[in-house]
């Protein structure tokens, strides 16, 4: 077998004879970058790695195998580079084959899981269930125990989804907009209403541990709808809490050529930024979406992060003695997230604590200082050695 890097940037095994199959990976993974916007650029040296993602999960980030099952797509998401119609290579894998690309780029040592995604080739069981003919190959017949996550086809029937939840670690699905009308104006083929009700039944079969997966995520597309944060904010409560999902991820509009919205400028990353800190806030923190100060068009503030802007609109709430504080109040000092609170829980078991127990819980006390009293004192800022997080 020959070893080192083949013409399809797969090292340690022989793909040659397999260059067509590799070419559609490329391409596949390529797509699957591609889908919510222009193509997110790869590093120099992985120009055929496309389908190599990073993902993080339990503390570290492994390498996933990311790759759209196929990019034949018959709808038509105003900002979707696969959307139907585009002129643009399509390209599409059998299960068989997706399984067996996996399985080579794992035993090559190259990715640890699989994240499968497609577009909606023909309807959206009948593409479900060649999503999930691929991970029963993968998880039946070559036994791999290891992370899987599967993409949910809106409009797909609850029997194909049951089997995706019991085969996947993890299950997602898009919401794209933050809410019906908006859905409506970008991805004209899809039911706001039918996803999160899709939602609710993978909620149900998660909490009821009626398979392998463990959490349901979704994606949101920044800025295509013309849509303001406060309408993205009022919806989290219902995805975190009613819903039970674990995240919603951001990704900000970037416009692709050839597409309706080709001319629409990208969206500020910043953006993006802001509203995942204040989708925390409400996942985490115990925030409610009115809490959070947003501009006259609804928006969250640019120049300061959300949790500061709460902290500096409040000036009654603080400061908050350490010692006293319950632990809602010590998770609104900006500069505490809850490992913090629940390092300053323990130490505050063992006695009183004075500023310069803080010194040694790397946290970040400059940012905190103006907010919290120790022992009934304030903090002399200049004496304070700053832990800068990483
Ligand atoms: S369904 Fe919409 S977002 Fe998905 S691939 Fe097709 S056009 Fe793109």
């Amino acid at each position: 077998m020959e070893r080192g890097l083949n013409s399809d940037g797969v090292k340690g095994v022989a793909f040659h004879r397999r260059a067509d199959l590799w070419h559609r990976v490329a391409e596949l993974g390529r797509a699957a970058r591609e889908e919510v916007s222009a193509e997110r650029e790869l590093p120099d040296s992985l120009p055929f790695r496309s389908w190599l993602y990073p993902a993080k999960g339990g503390g570290r980030t492994i390498p996933i195998f990311k790759v759209l099952l196929s990019n034949v797509c018959n709808g038509h998401c105003l900002y979707c580079a696969n959307r139907g119609g585009r002129d643009c290579p399509r390209y599409s894998l059998k299960p068989e084959e997706m399984a067996r690309a996996f399985l080579q780029a794992l035993q090559a040592g190259l990715v640890e899981g699989i994240f499968l995604s497609s577009s909606i080739v023909d309807d959206p069981t009948r593409t479900m269930e060649r999503l999930v003919a691929t991970a029963e190959i993968i998880r039946h017949r070559y036994g791999f125990r290891g992370y899987l996550h599967l993409k949910i086809m809106p409009g797909a029937e609850d029997a194909v989804i049951e089997r995706a939840v019991e085969l996947a670690d993890r299950v997602s699905i898009n919401l794209e907009a933050p809410g019906r009308e908006r859905l409506r104006r970008i991805c004209p083929e899809k039911d706001f209403d039918g996803i999160i009700g899709h939602m609710r039944k993978m909620g149900q079969l998660i909490r009821r541990g009626k398979g392998r997966a463990k959490a349901q995520t979704t994606q949101f597309v920044l800025g295509a709808s013309g849509e303001s944060d406060r309408e993205f904010l009022h919806l989290m409560p219902l995805l975190y809490r009613d819903l039970g999902l674990r995240r919603c991820y951001f990704e900000a509009f970037r416009p692709v050529p050839g597409t309706p919205l080709e001319d629409r400028p990208a969206e500020d990353p910043l953006r993006q930024r802001r509203l995942y800190q204040a989708s925390f806030l409400i996942r985490d923190y115990g925030f409610s979406p009115e809490e959070l100060p947003v501009d006259e068009r609804g928006n969250l503030l640019r120049d300061v992060d959300p949790k500061l802007a709460w902290a500096m609109g409040h000036p009654e709430f603080f400061p908050v003695e350490i010692n006293r504080a319950e632990p809602e109040e010590l998770l609104r000092v900006p500069g505490f997230g809850p490992r913090t609170v629940s390092k300053i829980l323990s130490l505050r078991s063992k006695g009183r604590i004075r500023w310069d127990d803080l010194k040694g819980l790397r946290i970040q006390l400059r940012r905190a200082a103006p907010f919290i009293l120790a022992d009934g004192k304030s903090h002399d800022l200049s004496s304070t050695q700053v832990h800068r997080p990483r």
